[in-house]
């Protein structure tokens, strides 16, 4: 399983569905994408193989920003509705999840009993707590950093929020999470061989860390938003 993500210039889908591709080898039993353009978010997603995501992709769909994600399902059965991007009930935010929310139950009864749920994963609760939050009154960032202080377990998420064509949020406990670096681009990756084609260097995220990623900058921040620097390196693969 893996993610990756995208924020530049050139054409989202074509870069995410190549960076899936390079994942592959990872084992996923489903696929899917989300790009957003100036005010909407389009999400392709379905089970089986990333050929079957290809083929459901509208080629007319223009985009320069976007996530993507193969799922191999710890928490409901391998499905369309179960794919990952998964979306908010108001459809505002789509977030995509490589790991496991351990309280998801708990998360639901102390949170989201006002809530219907869409599918049977345990991923669905954390982009339904981003947008309560963001109901209530927090900004994106602040629900985000929120809402992985509330959830326990391993995840690498990725977050685009379909009011903000210029941002991905990411953030990672116990699963891996790369932010690849560019010139008017950054990238996205579980693993630096989904995006070698287009960056070679890379910021190593630490557990508990949140990055905002922009066409020009990538800011990381702990849980409670403190900011962090570090350096890109450069990785040693072949392209
Ligand atoms: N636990 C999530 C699910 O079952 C994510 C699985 C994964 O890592 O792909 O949907």
């Amino acid at each position: 399983c893996g993610i990756v993500g995208y924020v530049g210039n050139k054409d989202a889908k074509e870069i995410l569905l190549q960076g899936l591709e390079k994942l592959e080898y990872r084992g996923y039993d489903s696929a899917g994408i989300a790009v957003v353009d100036q005010d909407s978010v389009q999400v392709f997603k379905e089970k089986g193989r990333i050929a079957v995501l290809r083929d459901i992709v509208d080629p007319a769909v223009e985009s320069t920003m976007g996530i993507g994600h193969t799922r191999w399902a710890t928490h409901g059965a391998p499905s369309k509705v179960n794919s990952h991007p998964h979306q908010s009930s108001a459809e505002r935010f789509t977030l995509v999840h490589n790991g496991v929310i351990e309280n998801y139950g708990k998360v639901k009864k102390e949170y989201l009993q006002d809530v219907t749920f869409v599918s049977d994963t345990d991923t669905e609760v954390v982009v339904q707590l981003i947008e309560k939050f963001v109901n209530e009154g927090e900004s994106v960032e602040e629900a985000f950093r929120h809402a992985l202080s509330v959830i326990k377990g391993s995840y690498a998420i990725a977050l685009v929020d379909n009011q903000d064509p210029d941002t991905i949020y990411v953030g990672k406990n116990k699963s891996p999470l790369l932010v690849g670096v560019g010139e008017g681009f950054n990238v996205v990756a579980s693993d630096a061989m989904a995006m070698i084609s287009q960056t070679d260097k890379y910021v190593e995220l630490m557990d508990e860390e949140i990055v905002i990623v922009t066409r020009d900058s990538y800011t990381i921040k702990t849980l409670d938003g403190q900011e962090v620097s570090r350096e890109p390196y450069t990785a040693e693969l072949d392209a």
